[in-house]
């Protein structure tokens, strides 16, 4: 394995005194990982250093063509004040995923995840004890040539950047609104929509934009093709309660394979539902509202674990779901993640990792 070489920071920082106010993404820890790549040494100076500014040419393949890929996971503080991760392997399987499609060189992922124990160790007092605040964790990896050519970069840099923040529901589980998107497509099969990368982002925030103006807080996304088929809501994947069948569209190449989505089809098989991982039309959808079979919609995401759908607007139509309410599967689901993995639940699954 890599070296892992340690430069701790001589000026800590204050840690956020007001745990409920956090927010997201908006306050770092005292240290980050960086790893450097290029042709003739492959991975290399794996370093963790003192958290602050990179030093960049404006000229770095990244800025320009946005090869970038990244990861969202969290580290949990358990009621013996311990810390676990959830599912982490699954993380960086995903990052080499999205770095084949980026064209970015693979890397060791036993190796990525020795490094984020070590930085959590160092950083350990950052991991909030405020129920339901966490450590945001976000690996990236950015092409870093100073070169315009529109080719791969032939030099790379791997952080892994940490971030208190708040509880995603400061007052419980809410319905949120979602608006159909009819215009705008999030990805196509053959493109990028299985990978965690920024350009993905990029194209979807006008729709984002667009659906805040409208009073909704996110789209639901069709297909690329037809505008037909349900694909994401969001930057999150999206189940529905039809009669007694649990579904959520399958992984055709345009969809994220969301590591909540794969635990909650997991935990739903493991209670007897029937879950379909298949192909789930809009029609199909407004057929099952009007003859009052829809009964719950949910996403899933690291962020929010499970989001209850209360709206779905398509067109000129306002589906109303579960009365606007938490459905009794959305609530147990999330009960049951959130139980495993702050720790406060059995583990029957083995998804907790100990970082010690
Ligand atoms: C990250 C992400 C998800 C959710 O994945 P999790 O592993 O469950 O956090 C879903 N869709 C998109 C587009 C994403 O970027």
């Amino acid at each position: 394995m890599l070296d892992l070489k340690i430069e701790l920071s001589a000026n800590r920082k204050a840690k956020p005194a007001d745990e409920t106010k956090l927010g997201f993404g908006k306050i770092f820890t005292d240290h980050m990982f960086v790893m450097d790549y290029d042709q003739e040494n492959g991975w290399h100076d794996a370093k963790i250093v003192p958290f602050g500014p990179v030093p960049m040419s404006p000229a770095m393949t990244c800025l320009h063509y946005s090869q970038e890929v990244f990861e969202g996971m969290k580290a949990y503080r358990a009621p013996d004040g311990s810390i676990k991760l959830f599912r982490p392997e699954e993380n960086f399987k995903r990052l080499n995923v999205s770095c084949d499609r980026i064209c970015i060189p693979q890397f060791d992922e036993a190796f990525a995840l020795h490094a984020l124990v070590e930085l959590l160790k160092i950083d350990a007092d950052w991991v909030p004890h405020t129920d339901g605040a966490s450590l945001y964790i976000r690996p990236f990896i950015i092409g870093t040539e100073d070169a315009l050519g529109a080719h791969a970069s032939t030099t790379y840099k791997f952080f892994i950047i940490m971030s208190p923040s708040g509880a995603y529901y400061a007052t419980g589980l809410n319905p949120v609104k979602i608006y159909v998107e009819t215009k705008y497509v999030r990805a196509v099969q053959g493109g990028t929509g299985f990978a965690k990368t920024g350009g993905n982002y990029a194209a979807s925030l006008k729709a984002q934009d667009v659906a805040e103006e409208e009073g909704y807080s996110q789209v639901l996304w069709l297909d690329g093709v037809e505008h037909k088929y349900v694909s994401e809501v969001g930057a999150m994947n999206v189940f529905f309660v039809l009669g007694d069948e649990v579904v959520t569209p399958e992984l055709d190449g345009s969809i994220l394979a969301g590591i909540t989505r794969k635990s909650v089809v997991e935990l739903l098989k493991s209670w007897g539902y029937r879950v379909s991982e298949r192909r789930l039309s809009i029609d199909e959808l407004v057929k099952a509202y009007q003859d009052g079979k829809l009964k719950e919609a949910f996403g899933t995401g690291t962020a929010a674990v499970i989001s209850p759908i209360g709206e779905l607007k398509y067109k000129d139509l306002v589906m109303e779901i579960n009365h606007n309410e938490i459905g009794e599967l959305s609530q147990k689901l999330y009960d049951n993640l959130t139980g495993i993995q702050w720790g406060k639940l059995p583990d029957p699954f083995g998804w907790s990792y100990d970082v010690k």
